[in-house]
């Protein structure tokens, strides 16, 4: 589904890696294409930069309790997807930069899951609307994409991860930036849409405050114009992507 022809069948993906900073940002953005793409058998690992502690509504609890709270919560939403292999950093929400260390970090993952398609938030600050552009999706998007290129796939690069951890470089071909100003493909996620709002409800944190129906007006509100943007039928639901190819 989409305008792009260079999008990479499926068929052809074994492994699929996920790089957020936050618990629940893959939930918004891609919860129901994940969904389809582990339906069909494709092996999907999410690493998640931070934990989302400076996240929720509760003040009852440390930031530590929150913590190890929004982990669970990921890794429930992550079994509402059929995601099993959940992974942290452990950096401090709300304090993300696109350091070396974060690079070399991300590409040590990168070398050991060996994905043939990375997905991340887009590095590109998006004026239509400003949620997605929080700085530490953007930060995490951009060394995430220099993980990609250069860094996981130069021998090179990072040469601890070789010496030290034994991990070969990889190429990963695909990326999909989720978030951005520029889309060029969407997924019809119709049929996903009740594991989407599952794994979303998961976040117990960060959705249960929300009056009944909210999240599902606001969801259904802005899959619905990804998917009349991408000229799909009134009532379809999709979710938007930049595609950018990098073999
Ligand atoms: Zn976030």
């Amino acid at each position: 589904m989409g305008k792009v022809t260079s999008v990479l069948d499926d068929g052809e993906i074994s492994r699929i890696l996920v790089v957020m900073a936050h618990p629940d940002d893959v939930d918004f953005g891609a919860a129901g294409t994940v969904a389809g793409w582990t339906d069909r058998g494709v092996e999907v690992v999410y690493l998640m930069v931070t934990d989302g502690d400076a996240g929720g509504f509760d003040d009852g609890i440390t930031r530590a309790e929150m913590a190890q709270l929004r982990r669970d919560e990921q890794r429930a939403a992550a079994k509402a997807v059929g995601v099993t292999d959940v992974r942290f950093l452990g950096y401090p929400d709300g304090r993300v930069a696109a350091t070396f260390e974060l690079r070399r970090d991300i590409s040590r993952v990168i070398r050991q899951v060996r994905p043939d398609r990375v997905l991340m938030p887009s590095p590109e600050r998006n004026y239509e609307r400003i949620y997605p552009s929080h700085p530490d999706h953007r930060a995490v998007g951009s060394a995430a994409l220099d993980a990609v290129y250069p860094d996981a796939r130069n021998p090179y690069a990072h040469p601890e991860l070789l010496v030290e951890d034994g991990l070969a470089a990889w190429t990963a071909r695909e990326v999909w930036l989720t978030g951005g100003p520029s889309v060029n493909h969407t997924v019809d996620i119709t049929d996903h849409y009740d594991r989407k709002l599952a794994a979303l409800k998961s976040h117990r944190t960060q959705t249960a405050h929300m009056p009944e129906g909210q999240l599902e007006t606001m969801l259904r509100g802005f899959l619905g114009a990804n998917a009349a943007a991408a000229g799909l039928p009134e009532g379809r639901l999709a979710e938007a992507f930049q595609v950018v190819n990098t073999a």
